[in-house]
């Protein structure tokens, strides 16, 4: 019977091992056309000062809209767009589309909104990405402060001179450079010190279990301390209910992102949930 199962369950793998490989071949060819078929979309997720319950800032997370797949999340696509390099281009999409999108909610009113942008390791070792924020923000009028770029601690760890000197020059722009995912890398925290950054995002993993898991608990803290040390901003990520929400204020994190305030929504939806009374 036990033979059975296990002869079951390898069928069952390899058969989605080769589900799998025919999936991304076939996602493959049809991202080279997603962006010239405008196949990308942008969706909004709200940044919650939570001591005053305004909407400070939104972050702009991806969504491929496949011809026949329906919407496809970037966990899927994303990897791939960095294996064939087509991530450069999708990523310089992003940046614009997102600092336009904050420039019609200017044109709007709401001229105090902040846009956070992840981008990818290639996108951030290319040698132009500073003059290519320099233009969308020359283009559209938007603050520089008001831009975040995101990186994760693995991709400025991966070549950290490199890291260095081009954060330097974004950070001479005047733009945010905050770190995505914290606590998950293998950054130590006396070569944190040399990077230029403004924000640490603590990873939601670490804000999951926090009321009943005291090693994250512990590990959170410690970011909240570091962080106001550091004079560095901190925010919390994955927020899913109020008791995550009023122990991150306990402890002096108001800056937070999460389902309990909101999933990324398209922009018109972020605009009637969030941008309406004004
Ligand atoms: P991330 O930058 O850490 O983004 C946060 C992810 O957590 C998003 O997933 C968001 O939908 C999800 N999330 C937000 N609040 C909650 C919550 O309360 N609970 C839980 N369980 N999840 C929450 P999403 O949109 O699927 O994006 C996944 C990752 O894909 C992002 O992680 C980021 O690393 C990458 N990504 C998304 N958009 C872009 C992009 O434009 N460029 C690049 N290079 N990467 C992107
Ligand atoms: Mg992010
Ligand atoms: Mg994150
Ligand atoms: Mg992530």
């Amino acid at each position: 019977h036990s033979k059975e199962v296990a002869g079951g369950s390898y069928h069952f793998y390899d058969e989605k091992f080769g589900k799998r490989t025919i999936e991304s071949v076939k996602y493959e060819n049809a991202l080279y056309r997603a962006l010239e078929r405008d196949e990308f979309t942008l969706y909004y997720q709200p940044q919650i000062d939570f001591s005053s319950h305004r909407l400070v800032g939104v972050e702009a997370l991806i969504r491929w809209n496949h011809p026949e797949e329906g919407l496809v999340p970037p966990d899927i696509f994303i990897p791939l767009a960095e294996q064939t390099g087509l991530i450069v281009e999708i990523g310089e999409w992003v940046l614009r589309e997102a600092v336009f999108q904050l420039k019609k909610w200017q044109d709007k009113g709401y001229t105090d909104l902040d846009m956070a942008v992840n981008l990818s390791a290639a996108q951030f070792e290319q040698g132009n990405l500073h003059r290519i924020v320099k233009q969308v923000l020359a283009e559209t009028g938007i603050r520089p402060g008001q831009l975040h770029l995101e990186l994760t601690e693995n991709q400025i760890m991966r070549n950290t001179d490199l890291a260095i000197s081009t954060m330097n020059k974004l950070k001479e722009l005047g733009v945010h450079l905050d770190i995505d995912d914290f606590g998950t890398g293998y950054s130590s925290l006396g070569y944190l010190q040399r990077f230029p950054l403004t924000t640490l995002k603590i990873d939601r993993t670490f804000i999951r279990d926090i009321l009943f898991d005291e090693d994250d608990r512990a590990l959170t803290d410690t970011i909240i301390t570091m962080a106001k040390n550091m004079g560095l901003e901190v925010i919390a990520e994955g927020v899913e209910t109020i008791e995550q929400a009023d122990y991150l204020a306990s402890r002096q994190c108001m800056l937070m992102q999460g389902y309990y305030f909101s999933p990324p929504v398209p922009a018109k939806k972020l605009e009637n949930d969030f941008l309406t009374n004004k």
